[in-house]
């Protein structure tokens, strides 16, 4: 079979996934390309991750029609409180006098009582939004890869391990960190392991969560208690590779006596409630967005460290900036594949990508230090930072993805 489309997007992940949906919604042919079948993506085996996704990025999902779906499903992240620790027993510990305490009612005049984000499990976002792209009359086709790549001047041809070949002038590479696409497009990127593999896992509480996110820094990596309905949480817990995989394999009673140690009792008795999870954490920063008629979106262009929770919401931002440059280009009769195109989206997505990936990277080197000096000197940072308001509400509303020049689906409005 050989069809023409306006976009192929190769990669069905969760950035992949809106992007196709904003850019149907506005009118636009696509097709999709993924190595996985959706049905086994959305299996509690395959991802036990959950994300803290900024209130504009949900309400970009709202604009998108996946909004009622994900809503029952999400848990409204109301304060955030950050603190530096020792080891063990982070979290019983009081908080050190030098914190950050964040909370949504402290901005809720601009940004109409939402909290600071959202936690939901990966997998009910993906099921979600597979849902909305098979409802939308996108076609997806899974399983399958590229096998050939033919770079026209007008357009791209590419071939799948199934034998179909697809045509069209722009194609998006929405393969996550490892992107077959990019390489082919020859950007190349800048990057390096942190010696950290995260933990992940799911636990039930005795005491009610209340709404609150919990980020200890620990010299050995962050160690995260994340809000989940039904007063469960995801933990993230970032070790040296060799303390997370042992972890991992640890027998029951002795990983549960590591977590209590970790948690303390302020949350009560604690309960794993499924698989545990293993995540090598590194960053790769694309050197460019697009080449020839290949955009980048989401971990193609930008793998960063989970810190606080950016990763996939500079990926959502991606889609946001992405759908709007290309539909409004379609709209003028402009080539959507066209330099000129593309490097509108670039501009718009460079500045926030960079220093994002560069902060996170930061955070990382800093917060992962024993160093006295260093301690002290961040302590500090954090405090000044919680004593000034407005410093307080500007992290908030950034965090939230409420600041800059927001494309209109972060607005909650259709393009
Ligand atoms: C421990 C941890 C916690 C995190 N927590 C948060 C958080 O709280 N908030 C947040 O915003 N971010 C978070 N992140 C980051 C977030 O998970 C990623 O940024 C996000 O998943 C990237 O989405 P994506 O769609 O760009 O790429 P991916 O999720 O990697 O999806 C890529 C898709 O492409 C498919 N694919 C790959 N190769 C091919 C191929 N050759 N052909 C066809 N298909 C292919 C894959 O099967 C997949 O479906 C976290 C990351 C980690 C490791």
């Amino acid at each position: 079979m050989n069809t023409r489309h306006d976009i192929i997007i190769v990669g069905a992940g969760m950035a992949g996934m809106t992007a196709a949906l904003a850019l149907a919604k506005g009118g636009l042919d696509v097709v999709m390309v993924e190595r996985m079948p959706l049905t086994a993506q959305v299996e509690t085996t395959y991802d036990g991750r959950a994300s803290a996704i900024a209130y504009s990025c949900f309400r970009q999902w709202q604009a998108l029609g996946v909004g009622a779906a994900l809503e029952p499903l999400s848990c409204r992240m109301n304060e955030i409180v950050v603190t530096d620790a020792h080891l063990p027993g982070a979290a019983t510990r009081k908080p050190s006098p030098f914190f950050l305490h964040f909370d949504a009612a402290e901005i809720s005049d601009r940004s109409g009582d939402e909290p600071l984000g959202y936690m939901i499990e990966n997998r009910h976002i993906r099921a979600a939004l597979h849902e909305a792209v098979v409802a939308t009359g996108i076609r997806l086709i899974t399983p399958a890869r590229v096998a050939n790549i033919e770079d026209r001047p007008e357009q791209v041809v590419l071939t799948l391990d199934t034998g179909e070949v697809l045509t069209a002038p722009l194609v998006v590479a929405a393969e996550g960190r490892q992107s077959p696409l990019r390489e082919h497009a020859g950007i190349k990127t800048i990057g390096w392991d942190y010696g950290q593999s995260a933990v992940v896992a799911t636990v039930k509480m005795e005491h009610p969560h209340n709404h609150v996110a919990y980020e200890y820094f620990l010299s050995s990596g962050p160690f995260a208690i994340l809000p989940l309905t039904d007063n469960r949480a995801c933990l993230v817990w970032s070790e040296s590779h060799a303390k997370a995989k042992a972890l991992l394999t640890v027998r029951p009673e002795l990983f549960h006596a590591h977590l209590m140690q970790r948690f303390g009792d302020f949350l009560g008795e604690i309960e794993l409630t499924g698989p545990k999870f293993i995540y090598p954490l590194s960053m790769a920063l694309a050197e460019d967005m697009y080449r020839g008629r290949i955009a980048l979106l989401g971990d193609a262009a930008h793998g960063i460290h989970p810190i606080a929770g950016q990763g996939l919401n500079l990926g959502l931002k991606d889609a946001a900036a992405f759908a709007e440059v290309v539909i409004e280009a379609a709209r003028l009769g402009e080539d959507i594949g066209a330099e000129s195109v593309l490097e509108r989206y670039a501009q718009w997505r460079r500045f926030e990508n960079v220093s994002t990936s560069v902060i996170m990277d930061g955070f990382v080197h800093l917060f992962s230090n024993n160093n006295p000096v260093v301690r002290a000197a961040r302590d500090v940072g954090m405090g000044v930072i919680n004593a000034i308001g407005p410093a307080r509400r500007f992290f908030m509303e950034d965090a939230g993805g409420a600041t800059g020049d927001l494309p209109k689906l972060l607005r909650g409005q259709s393009i």
